[in-house]
């Protein structure tokens, strides 16, 4: 079977975006590594030699959010052609291929909520989609049980600015720790913020993180853009730094120190429909208030900050009752960080 058959002009996304809900199994060798087209945007790649490695990039998860996507089908086309040499395990997942072709977030439901098995609550394409993407990581993982680095980053863009243009969100961490090593290659990937989640969600990245032990980022690369309007020289950096893992099975070491770190100080719930937030329609991700600043109210309740500084992420008080409206973060330091590793 010619190597062309799969993917015409090794373009992985065109042929997902033309198969959006399904497509037939594929199996086929090139370059020297097997490539298993499992499902419709859900491709395995396993190298030619043994790896303990195991890296899922997932992207499109929202569907309008094309930079990551079109980044990823580039460094897919250059595996596919030879120019990149894969030394590691790969799985790519193009997320939500309906929701990419509408152009939207998504159809139905925020994919993004839907995981750890929160898709048996829901139906609709996106419900289904997610158990697919489960199963797809359970393989992948189920594959090689030996592997002793297991890799997750969910690339995703923002509607909103932000005054760090690329942050990270780490997945709560239940007090195991965090790790130096993924610190240093968020730096390296070009990532000027990391948020360290608080509690248990339902994210995919949260997912991986529990159910798989993986090192698992949801990380945020920019603003959203149309298929075909992206800059993609703006993730030169992660563009780097994911074609040094794929081809010397090593992770790239940036100054961690470089890389701002905040947790979370409070989770602002909607509790009445007259629930306001006081800040402008366009206002940035972390931007940061005085003390005392009245950040949130309604009949109910009141949110004033408490410590100059603090800043607010993901604001949105268009959501139903009991849900979030958004997050408020602290600056802290790595020094008050544990960590996975021994620092010596
Ligand atoms: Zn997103």
């Amino acid at each position: 079977m010619p190597s062309h058959f799969a993917f015409p002009n090794n373009d992985f996304l065109a042929y997902t975006l033309a198969n959006p809900v399904a497509c037939e199994p594929q199996v086929l060798s090139v370059n020297g590594c097997d490539l298993y087209l499992e499902d419709t945007g859900i491709l395995r790649i396993e190298p030619s030699q043994p790896t303990k490695t195991s890296l899922v990039l997932s992207v499109g998860v929202h569907g309008n959010e094309t930079g990551p996507i079109e980044l990823i089908n580039n460094m897919l086309k250059d595996i596919l052609s030879g120019a990149l040499a894969l030394n590691i395990r790969l799985l790519v997942l193009i997320g939500n291929p309906v929701s990419a072709n509408a152009g939207k977030r998504f159809i139905d439901i925020n994919m993004n909520r839907l995981f750890s098995g929160a898709w048996k609550k829901f139906e609709g394409p996106e419900a289904l989609r997610a158990k697919n993407l489960e199963q797809a990581i359970e393989r992948f993982y189920a594959v090689n049980e030996q592997d002793n680095l297991r890799l997750h980053y969910d690339l995703h863009t923002a509607i909103r600015g932000s005054e760090y243009e690329k942050f990270a969100v780490y997945p709560y961490d239940h007090g195991a720790g965090y790790s130096i090593a993924q610190l240093r290659f968020l730096a390296a990937s070009g990532l000027d913020a990391v948020l360290l989640s608080h509690q248990p969600t339902t994210t995919f990245s949260y997912y991986t993180n529990r159910v798989f032990g993986a090192h698992s980022f949801t990380v945020e690369l920019g603003k959203v853009y149309p298929f075909g309007e992206n800059d993609l020289s703006r993730f030169a950096d992660i563009d780097s730094s994911l074609r040094q893992l794929m081809s010397m099975s090593t992770l790239p070491e940036g100054n961690a120190s470089s890389v701002k770190v905040f947790s979370v100080e409070e989770a602002l719930i909607k509790d009445a429909e007259d629930y306001v937030l006081n800040i402008g329609s366009d206002v940035k991700n972390f931007t940061g208030f005085d003390k005392d600043f009245c950040l949130a109210q309604s009949s109910l309740s009141k949110y004033t900050i408490k410590s100059d500084g603090d800043a607010i992420i993901f604001p949105n008080a268009n959501v139903p009752i009991g849900q979030r409206t958004g997050l408020v973060v602290r600056p802290t330091t790595l020094e008050s960080l544990s960590f996975l590793e021994d620092l010596g």
